[in-house]
């Protein structure tokens, strides 16, 4: 899974991004049980038209160029589906939303994010993950969502 950590180079193939992100949905919702329906497999498609996070408002309006613009109530619960079947990330410091790269494994979110074209890399981190978790247990804090954003730019941008 290393060539989906990172940064993908801007002539990177976006569309096995996109492939491999719809079958591990589907995989990873048939294994749970869980509906992966129209509208929600809708959304996640469009998360997954860049590598770019979106507003929920972003979604609505590339959701409404495929045709009718649904509802913003059905948009928010399909999120909410994505978030809660680990599809999708919420990036909290920008209240946008981010398909998940590796959602066949169960991590915690952290996200590298390029402040200069607006890119997210999701990236794997267990050290940080336990040295956070002894940083709150030994203030006796009791972490219940951690999400790590660190703004930067990206190595497109530097280049
Ligand atoms: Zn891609
Ligand atoms: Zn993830
Ligand atoms: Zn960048």
């Amino acid at each position: 899974m290393a060539n989906h950590m990172g940064f993908q180079a801007p002539t990177h193939d976006h569309k096995r991004c996109v492939s491999s992100a719809l079958e591990n949905a589907e995989e990873k919702s048939r294994v749970l049980g869980l509906r992966f329906t129209k509208t929600r497999r809708k959304v996640l498609e469009v998360l997954w038209q860049s590598h770019n996070p979106l507003g929920a408002y972003e979604i609505l309006d590339r959701l409404q160029k495929d045709g009718r613009r649904p509802a913003p109530m059905v948009v928010y619960r399909a999120l909410d589906f994505l978030l809660e079947a680990g599809l999708a990330h919420k990036i909290s410091s920008c209240k946008t939303f981010i398909g998940c790269s590796t959602p066949d494994e169960n991590h915690e979110a952290q996200f590298l994010i390029c402040e200069s074209c607006g890119s997210a890399a999701e990236v794997a981190g267990q050290p940080l993950a336990e040295a956070l978790e002894k940083t709150a247990a030994s203030a006796g804090f009791k972490i219940n969502q951690r999400v790590v954003e660190i703004i930067g730019v990206c190595p497109n941008c530097q280049a």
